[in-house]
């Protein structure tokens, strides 16, 4: 932020003008909850202006004094934040629409992965996959994603189940970040499923799954450590090994809880202080009532549950305990192919009963904090990185009313008119 001027007026490199409902979300930089989350500080006729990459105005355009050469009339139009996608499996190679194709035909999971489908799959084919070839296969799924409003995103590891194809997971989350204008944010899940070659030998691959942590911090891989904690994979007890590895290394928490069963997930979330856990469509009440104590931040994902026709989340529950949720698109090869912010606000009003004003709180300043993000983006306000989206709609209600359409008209990322 040096250098930039923040008084009212003067030149400025970018300035959005007209906004027939511009949504600040402006407040303080900490998760919304409750009634806070209905709050997106509207602006009609509202005004942002940029400097170096920064939002130096957002306010009425007839408080706005500054000037620029590049200007967006965006009357009629909704300005808002770009979204924040706080979980996805977006780095990987092969597709299972085969699979798809079983479960309409009702083949229960078991099946599929006994005839070599499931995650294994795509272990299989991520570990045969050259760099240059999962970053060729990644980078239009970024493009898409920024394309339907996304401007941060999460990607974890996890496909690999061993310590080369891990590493090599999270190097080409990391080239894809300097290459793309997305940003993005990598999480090493080496503990996303058991390999094969450790099935009759599971502490093995729990000790294995530590073993990398201490590579990844020291070469930045990962700001984040994740587990699947389920029944059938890995324990609370081998979770909570595995996680307090990485805190010991400076890593912070993040939890797959709670999604086929009530496993435990949301109280170790809450007794690691997690910065979220994610899923949880079975946690038990004990389990969000410590979470909410905890300071965890729910993430839901109701593309996966749409797409399995798996029971929705208790979202409603969740955000009448005072829970900020946030929702995340798991956008993967077999549980859910959805990457679409705009699509997975539907499914969250639609499936998990949050209303339109809840789900963009939940889809920005919520998903930032799930990210550890919430002083840098997700709102816009003086200071914060000019992220920002103009949206073909003419007020926020027609995000998950027109269900299923692009409303992005134009995208600014860090100041800069991308699309
Ligand atoms: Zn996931």
């Amino acid at each position: 932020m040096e250098g930039i001027e923040f008084g009212n007026g003067g030149k400025a490199d970018l300035i959005v003008r007209n906004a027939g409902q511009l949504l600040t979300l402006a407040g303080p930089d900490v998760p919304r909850r409750g009634t806070d989350m209905c709050e997106l500080g509207i602006i009609e006729d509202g005004a942002v202006a940029v400097k170096g990459g920064r939002i130096v105005f957002a306010g009425r355009t007839r408080d706005c004094n500054w000037e620029s050469e590049t200007e967006i009339r965006a009357s009629g139009r909704v300005v808002m934040p770009g979204f924040v996608d706080p979980h996805t499996h977006l780095v990987f190679a092969g597709t299972r629409e085969d699979e798809f194709e079983l479960r309409l035909k009702g083949v229960g999971y078991k099946e599929i992965a006994s005839r070599g489908g499931g995650i294994k799959s795509t272990v299989q084919k991520t570990r045969q996959a050259l760099k240059a070839e999962l970053m060729e296969l990644a980078e239009p799924r970024l493009d898409d994603i920024l394309r339907w409003g996304t401007t941060t995103v999460e990607i974890k590891s996890g496909y690999g189940l061993e310590r080369a194809t891990e590493m090599k997971m999270l190097e080409v989350i990391r080239d894809l970040g300097k290459k793309h204008l997305a940003d993005l944010v990598p999480t090493y899940l080496g503990a996303h499923d058991f390999p094969e070659e450790f099935s009759s030998d599971r502490e093995g691959y729990v000790n294995e799954v530590i073993k990398v942590i201490p590579e990844v911090v020291a070469r930045h891989l990962a700001r984040f450590c994740d587990v699947f904690c389920e029944e059938g994979f890995f324990s609370v007890e081998q979770s909570r090994r595995i996680l307090k590895a990485g805190l010991d290394h400076g890593l912070p928490a993040k939890i797959h809880a709670d999604e086929l069963a009530s496993s435990g997930g949301a109280e170790l979330a809450a007794e690691l202080k997690a910065l979220s856990a994610d899923h949880l469509t079975f946690a038990s009440d004990r389990g969000l009532q410590a979470m909410g104590e905890a300071g965890t931040i729910p993430v839901l994902l109701p593309g996966t549950s749409f797409f399995l026709k798996a029971p929705s989340a208790p979202a409603r529950k969740m955000i009448d305990m005072g829970l900020p949720v946030a929702i995340g698109s798991d956008f993967n090869p077999g549980s859910c192919p959805i990457s679409h912010m705009p699509v997975v606000i539907g499914l969250a009003c639609i499936q998990y009963g949050l209303t339109p004003a809840e789900a963009i709180t939940a889809s920005t300043i919520n998903g930032a904090c799930a990210l550890g993000l919430e002083s840098e983006i997700a709102t816009l306000e003086t200071g914060k990185k000019a992220d920002l989206l103009v949206l073909r709609v003419e007020n926020f209600g027609q995000i998950p009313y027109f269900f299923g359409a692009n409303p992005v008209e134009a995208v600014v990322k860090g100041g800069e008119i991308v699309l």
